[in-house]
């Protein structure tokens, strides 16, 4: 992307948890527009860095900036309304809560603004999970384990942000629904949404992302083209398995 313009920059980024060194200075970017995989083995750091970003740890040292400003230490709800919104690991919906409610609670900063947005995006939301039409009136708790991830995923959306950061979106999931997963973030690419997403599962992510970065014990170890990466013997040996040959 020649015209590309820089969404988030993390630079040298050292985070602690007590004694533990988590992040070795960590240097990544995320340009408008694209969907960056963050990949890497069990324990490699890569849920702490979406912490730091949504602003749920203060770093020791570095800096991250979005859409040219410095955002270390800001607190998440400044945050959601600056546009970074995360859907964590485990998906962490609101089980009493109906889908809709659910939904209507990922623009609660918005609502609050009397944003006449909000019933056009539960629209969007809709088309793009038709199921979560289907079950708007259902407990969010009863939900399978997909359909609770397109529900933390509607709600995210529902916030509008410039930045959607996914942690392990298909983590326990069937193959078929993983695969509905990564074909949503296909189409959230097209509508021009930019997402950084954590996945274990390096071939699924790389399918669907732009570039990529691999971190090894909190350091980013590889960068490159999500085709380069694919191609890459050490990404390909140690992530795809050794029967990924037919890229
Ligand atoms: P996973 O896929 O298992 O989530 P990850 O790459 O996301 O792996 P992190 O969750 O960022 O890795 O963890 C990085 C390191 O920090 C690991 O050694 C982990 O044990 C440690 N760690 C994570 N959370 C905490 C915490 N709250 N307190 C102490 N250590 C932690």
């Amino acid at each position: 992307m020649s015209d590309s313009k820089l969404l988030l920059t993390l630079s040298g980024l050292n985070v602690h948890y007590g004694r533990l060194h988590v992040l070795k200075g960590v240097s990544l970017h995320v340009n408008e527009g694209e969907v960056v995989a963050l990949l890497g083995a069990n324990g490699a750091g890569k849920t702490t860095t979406l912490r730091a970003i949504c602003g749920l740890l203060r770093p020791a040292a570095g800096a991250i900036s979005f859409a040219g400003q410095k955002i270390a230490g800001v607190a998440t709800d400044k945050l959601v309304r600056m546009g970074i919104t995360q859907v964590p690991e485990g998906r962490q919906i609101f089980g009493p809560l109906s889908v809709h409610d659910n939904l209507l609670l990922g623009a609660y900063t918005r609502l609050r603004a009397r944003d006449r947005g909000v019933e056009e995006d539960l629209q969007r939301i809709y088309d793009l999970f038709p199921i979560l039409n289907d079950f708007r009136a259902r407990r969010g708790g009863s939900l399978s384990g997909g359909q609770q991830q397109m529900l933390a995923m509607g709600r995210a959306l529902m916030a509008r942000p410039r930045l959607l950061l996914l942690d392990e979106p298909c983590l326990g999931l069937a193959p078929l629904v993983a695969k509905q997963i990564m074909e949503t973030i296909t189409r959230l690419r097209e509508e021009g949404t930019t997402i950084l997403v954590v996945e274990q599962n390096a071939r699924a992510a790389l399918k669907v992302a732009d570039r990529g970065y691999v971190m090894e014990t909190g350091k980013v170890v590889l960068e490159g083209s999500a085709d380069e990466l694919l191609r890459n013997r050490d990404v390909r040996r140690a992530y795809l398995g050794k029967d990924y040959e037919e890229v």
